[in-house]
């Protein structure tokens, strides 16, 4: 019998459920994950008890989705989602169930999961119990529907994503008949939320195969949600995805920048269809604008000014993320070849050095440039640009006394 080393309050939590005659286990991608020897990011336990047994049970809980059979129990400060085992009624909207009804009956519910893989419990009495073949699966590296694929993508389209998802994250090929059902549902997929989609989106860029990205295009998916991958040209993108950090920001800029080399507006259009946040969106249209212009390059007499010149231009927070997404860049694209280790060297002697890289920190500010003259609200702006420009060029001028000296003939011109 295979022994998962479940953590306390997943026993606790299980064991509490059993000690008031219910059935309980961990399951799903906590029990893959295990099974994987990698750590679970959560667990998810099932159980036949109905949600208002469980919040009888435990004194903290949440009405997580309290319809749809989920209270999360806190212990300690961490939630776990204890959910009973349920049907999912029809799926008319190829999204979600009309309704759904629980039951007492454990495989039941694994019927419903998505894949072989998802669909093991364990529970320490029962060992790992594996109704569809989910062990083989996971040993042959192969993602398989639970039951017939056409009819699980057509009751929730977004488990499409999801197959493509796992097979990124775990190096998994999708079994034939749940691929070409796949492409088969497709069009289905314009009925799933941006939210979701961009969830799914998301995993599968800070997976360990960022490139399966293009095999959204290959099944036809991606012209359904993401139609600018169809336009662009994207040879070398798997190559600098994969050459990039696991980080979504970064995977998201580069993916974006390809997208934009065809299209101008096709990057800014995508990140608006799946409703990014302002900051991370505005950040990946930054990085592209950068990347467009001449980066530093340690060879240049004015490297280093340039390098000062760079972080103004990222702010200080981002410059070390965008070298790393330029620096992906040049898996596709020979004009990113560059010397990152020595630029990075630089910025951070700069930064050391705290040499002035933005108004923030100029030695003086609007205030000191009123005392002094008599200009209005756009010069003094535009003055201290200019004196920002000098220090960028000189550190050494960046004291009040030196900066104020400069002031009259800028205010004069
Ligand atoms: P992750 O590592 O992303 O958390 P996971 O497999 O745990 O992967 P969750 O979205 O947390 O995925 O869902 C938990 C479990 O619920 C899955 O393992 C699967 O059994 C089931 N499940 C989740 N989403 C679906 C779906 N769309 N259709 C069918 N079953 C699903
Ligand atoms: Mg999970």
């Amino acid at each position: 019998m295979i022994h998962i080393e479940l953590p306390e309050d997943v026993r606790y939590i299980i064991s509490s459920l059993k000690a008031e005659g219910h059935e309980a286990y961990a399951v799903g991608g906590c029990v893959r994950d295990c099974l994987l020897n990698t750590a679970p990011k959560d667990w998810d336990i099932t159980t036949s008890a109905f949600p208002d047994d469980v919040k009888r049970i435990f004194p903290r809980t949440i009405d997580t989705g309290i319809k749809h059979g989920t209270v999360t129990v806190m212990l300690k400060g961490t939630g776990y989602e204890v959910t009973t085992y349920r049907v999912d009624g029809e799926y008319l909207d190829g999204r979600h169930p009309e309704n759904v009804s629980f039951t007492g009956n454990l495989d039941e519910d694994l019927k419903r999961r998505d894949f072989t893989i998802n669909a093991f419990v364990y529970s320490d009495e029962t060992g790992v119990k594996d109704l569809f073949g989910g062990l083989d699966d996971l040993k042959n590296g192969i993602i398989r529907c639970v039951g017939n694929p056409e009819e699980r993508f057509g009751e929730d389209a977004l488990r499409i994503l999801r197959a493509i998802r796992f097979a990124a994250k775990l190096g998994f090929e999708v079994e034939p008949e749940t691929y070409r059902a796949c492409i088969k549902l497709r069009q289905n997929l314009s009925k799933v939320s941006s939210e979701r989609i961009k969830a799914e989106l998301d995993k599968i860029l800070v997976s360990p195969n960022p490139g399966h990205i293009s095999v959204l295009r290959e099944m036809g998916i991606s012209q359904v949600i993401m139609p600018e991958l169809d336009r662009a040209d994207i040879s070398g993108l798997s190559a600098a995805l994969e050459r990039a950090e696991a980080e979504l920001p970064i995977r998201w800029a580069v993916l974006c920048f390809f997208l934009a080399r065809s299209d101008r507006d096709s990057a800014s259009e995508l990140m608006r269809r799946l409703k990014f946040d302002n900051r991370t969106r505005d950040r990946v249209l930054l990085f592209i604008r950068i990347a467009e212009g001449k980066l530093p390059v340690p060879r240049d007499p004015e490297f280093r000014k340039a390098c000062r010149i760079l972080i103004n231009h990222t702010g200080k927070e981002d410059v070390f993320a965008f070298l790393s997404f330029c620096e992906a860049l040049s898996a596709a694209f020979p004009v990113f070849d560059n010397d990152y280790e020595t630029i990075l060297q630089e910025i951070k002697d700069i930064f050391e050095k705290k040499e002035c890289t933005s108004l923030k920190e100029l030695a003086v500010n609007g205030r000191d440039i009123l005392e002094i003259s008599d200009v209005g609200g756009a010069e003094i702006g535009r003055i201290l640009e200019a004196l920002l420009r000098k220090v960028m060029d000189e550190p050494e001028l960046n004291r009040k006394e030196e900066l104020l000296k400069l002031v009259p003939e800028m205010a004069g011109a």
